[in-house]
């Protein structure tokens, strides 16, 4: 029977990858090597480089620091189990809060320092107050939806012993979906957006991928950083894009900001956040798996002493797995860039917006090979203006 299921889910998980992978990007696209100091400029190269590097190491140093706490912390922290008088789950949750609670304090030093580099370059401008408060807000999200986790877990881990990671993953995959569908119901840090000249273009690019009017709305940042971004969420009728207003700003040019809306526009017409929450499940089934197999010997996940050793392998499998992942959304963003191509016909726009990301992010057109396999959530820009040019070339007679 047990076999049976690992069969069936491992086949399932085989045709989901298959189903998931293609793109509408060519797969036989081939980038060209593009010379960045021309593209963006000897002097950004540097600067963005010199940024960059620095947030590399401090990001190794905090990833030894976290799993040598989390250890340290699965060793030792079921020590407090015998102080509680919660009963087993609240007692796992009251450990899984105080796991994070110490991560966060051992962490903060070096969101600190990332902070003071960033305003030193200017990359923000939020003051340590504001950032402070953020980066509580953020914590208190966590604290939230780890206990949301551990409950259902620990509560289906003491009826259904070994076998809750099926109906677990399948719990989280359905609370990722619910959640990816209502957030844009309860952001309220958005407004419309009212230039008149980017929605028509969204009217139009909205008919050539295929969608129906799609909201896009503007949040406004400008105050605490220059950063430029935009993203795409909800899905079916829930579809909305958002530019944060350092977008439709300098240095972007008018054609810069259709390609970036384009890209948005793209990611909906590609099914990108559903396909997002099916990936996630393919992430998650083995997740469980392995958090079940990992703490059988402390009792199973329904036995608060699992708890602390539960989050070390949470963390490792997160790690373990970052190659994977980054590599699927960075097929996805290719695949938006390329329809972004298709709908502007602007590669040259492509190519200004990306060096427009670069100026006001600071980030490396190229980063080193183990930088993007351990963190490359996108294409390197380099590699994105690459795409462009590769555009033109089939394009253009
Ligand atoms: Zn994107």
């Amino acid at each position: 029977m047990k076999t049976a299921v690992g069969v069936l889910v491992l086949a399932g998980l085989a045709v989901g990858v298959v189903l998931l992978w293609p793109t509408a990007a060519p797969n036989d696209l081939v980038l060209g090597d593009v010379d960045e100091r021309a593209v963006f400029g000897a002097e950004l190269v540097e600067k963005a480089e010199r940024f960059e590097r620095f947030l590399y190491v401090l990001w190794i140093f905090s990833q030894v620091a976290l799993l040598a706490t989390l250890w340290v912390y699965a060793r030792k922290g079921a020590w407090f189990t015998r102080e509680s008088a919660a009963g087993p789950i609240g007692t796992g949750m009251l450990l899984g809060m105080l796991g994070l609670a110490i991560v966060w304090l051992v962490d903060l030093p070096f969101r600190l320092v990332g902070h003071w580099w960033a305003l030193r370059y200017d990359v923000s401008d939020a003051g340590y107050v504001t950032w402070l408060l953020e980066d509580w807000t953020l914590l208190g999200a966590q604290f939230l939806s780890l206990s949301l986790a551990l409950l259902i877990v620990m509560g289906l881990a003491r009826r259904l012993g070994d076998s809750w990671w099926l109906p677990g993953a399948a719990a989280f995959v359905g609370i990722a979906a619910l959640f990816t569908f209502v957030s844009p119901y309860i952001d309220y840090t958005t407004e419309p957006l009212r230039d008149r000249t980017l929605l028509e273009a969204a009217d139009r690019f909205e008919n050539a991928l295929g969608l129906p009017d799609v909201p896009a709305h503007v949040q406004e940042v400008s105050e605490d950083t220059e950063q430029a971004n935009a993203y795409a969420y909800g899905f079916g009728p829930t579809r909305r894009i958002v530019f944060w207003d350092t977008v439709l700003d300098d240095p972007f040019e008018p054609g810069e900001q259709r390609v970036v809306l384009a890209h948005e526009l793209a990611h909906h017409s590609q099914q990108h956040l559903t396909e997002g929450i099916a990936w996630f499940a393919v992430f998650a089934l083995p997740g469980a798996f392995v958090l079940m197999l990992a703490t059988k010997r402390r009792g199973g996940m329904g036995a608060p002493e699992a708890i602390p050793l539960a989050l070390v392998v949470a963390a490792v499998f997160q790690l373990a797995t970052a190659p994977a992942a980054n590599w699927v959304t960075r097929r996805m963003e290719a695949e938006a860039d390329w329809k972004a191509l298709e709908v502007t016909r602007d590669p040259g726009s492509v190519e200004g917006a990306m060096v427009g990301l670069s100026e006001t992010s600071l980030g490396d057109p190229n980063p080193p090979e183990w930088v993007q396999i351990l963190l490359g959530t996108h294409p390197a820009l380099a590699d994105r203006v690459a795409m462009a040019r590769a555009w033109e070339t089939r394009n253009r007679p």
